[in-house]
């Protein structure tokens, strides 16, 4: 019987260890971390062995002819690189998952606005009435779907870590929304890398099939005149130029094809310009699955937005509190900046993934009123914006001591933002518990 063991038992993991048991691989499951309850109760109730707490067993995994590996785990763990030098396959859940259904995969990946977009379409598939599973990285094994349940669609989310490990699989409909600089630390700094890893979303393409992406991303534009893909290409644009077949024109949102399609701009549910963007992919791959201009217009109007992405929280004595806790990485602060309409407080900082703040430098300038920098280490921060003479504050301690800087720093009218350009993990657990504990001391001023 063939052997599939699967390292790490997060949502996804796990999903693969299901899928492999119920297609009756001997499944084997090992993850040096502790396994959260849910999950081995999930891995229990199917009856899959699994060990935890201490490096990975060798002699229980070195022996897999196939091992699935979540994505959190680097390329170059010693116990990848001990696989690959055997010559063992290692793979992704995604592309394990892939290989158990005939469903239409809908397939978003970008540098930013992927959780975004994949929760707009899911959105808009939905409420047309199609049977769809959403998956990937905003948190549903598509394994686990696959294992337990039938959908026609399945709209995924994929980081780059996610795609790194895909080889087989084949995207109906692949999205991508823009490259810039993000996880370098994961890629030897090496922007090629990445880049490379955004665009394995369009391998395995046919003509059958169809390529969503930012037409003014220069980064994507090279590439594709690198790869001469197959797919039918679906370029989208703020406004209509060369190519673009979805922009906006007189206040008007244009899909020229596969169906004509409109609205008023102003009827979009999401605001700024990278929603635009958002709402455009979006618009695109539904027109292309052939759901009803009605229906598409409806649910781009009456999407409710997501979590720590520009959420408004509310204002208190005249000060707006934006939770932007999502941006992650300098490109997402400068969106979240650039649609600011009042002077601004940011709080920034974190787990810098190798940041060049240069990008932000301008809209600093112009935008904020102060900054508060959040994190166990803003040495880099003093060094590249103290320059600019805003007051600053500097906070170590955590959500309480930074909120309460910015309400001190606001004038009546500004915006407080939090939109930290870095990863949570110094002082919190996740960005969601970031944005959670800023919402939380925010209504507690
Ligand atoms: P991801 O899942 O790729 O991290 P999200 O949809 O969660 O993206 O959005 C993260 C942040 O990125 C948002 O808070 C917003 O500031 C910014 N953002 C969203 N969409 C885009 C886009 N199309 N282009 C650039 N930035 C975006």
């Amino acid at each position: 019987m063939k052997r599939i063991v699967i390292l790490g038992a997060g949502e996804s993991g796990s999903g693969a260890a299901v899928l492999a048991r119920v297609k009756g691989f001997d499944t084997f499951v090992s993850d040096m971390g502790t396994i959260k309850p849910k999950y081995k109760k999930l891995l229990d109730s199917y009856h899959i062995p699994w060990e935890e707490g201490h490096p990975h067993t060798e002699a229980l995994v070195l022996n897999a002819d196939e091992v699935v590996k979540s994505p959190g785990i680097p390329n170059d763990a010693p116990i990848i690189l001990k696989l690959k030098e055997q010559g063992t396959p290692v793979i992704s859940e995604i592309e394990f998952a892939g290989r158990y259904t005939d469903a239409k995969m809908v397939c978003i990946t970008g540098s930013n606005g992927k959780t975004t977009t994949t929760s707009l379409i899911y959105h808009i598939f939905k409420s047309a009435g199609l049977n769809v599973g959403l998956a990937g990285n905003i948190g549903r094994s598509l394994a686990l779907q696959v294992a337990t349940e039938q959908h026609d669609y399945y709209v995924i989310e994929l980081s780059s870590f996610q795609l790194d490990n895909m080889y087989d699989f084949r995207a109906n409909i692949a999205i991508l929304m823009n490259i810039t600089p993000d996880h370098l630390d994961r890629y030897d700094h090496c922007m090629q890398k990445y880049v490379d890893a955004k665009f394995r979303i369009t391998q395995n393409q046919t003509e059958d099939d169809a390529f969503i992406y930012w037409q003014d991303d220069p980064i994507i534009r090279r590439e594709l005149e690198k790869h001469g893909l197959r797919a039918q290409l679906y370029p989208f644009s703020a406004v209509k130029e060369d190519g673009a077949i979805a922009y906006v024109e007189d206040d008007e949102v244009h899909i020229d094809r596969p169906i004509a399609f409109n609205m008023e701009q102003e009827e979009l549910a999401l605001r700024g310009t990278h929603n635009l963007y958002n709402s455009l992919a979006a618009g695109i791959s539904a027109n292309l699955a052939g759901i009803k201009k009605e229906d598409i217009r409806r649910a781009l109007s009456d999407f409710k937005g997501v979590p720590h992405r520009l959420e408004r929280v509310c204002d208190v004595r005249g000060v707006h509190f934006i939770n932007d806790s999502k941006a992650t990485n300098v490109n997402s602060c400068w969106y979240a900046l650039q649609s600011m309409t009042t002077k601004t407080v940011l709080i920034l900082g974190g787990k810098d993934k190798g940041n060049d703040y240069n990008e932000i430098a301008d809209l600093v300038r112009q935008k904020c009123s102060a900054l508060v920098y959040l994190g166990l280490h803003n040495e880099k921060l003093h060094q590249f914006f103290d320059p600019m003479g805003l007051p600053v504050a500097d906070v170590q301690t955590g959500m309480k001591d930074a909120v309460d800087a910015a309400y001190r720093l606001a004038k009546k009218g500004e915006t407080v933002l939090l939109s930290p350009c870095c990863a949570s993990f110094d002082l919190f657990k996740s960005y969601e518990d970031r944005g959670d504990q800023f919402k939380e001391c925010v209504r507690a001023l």
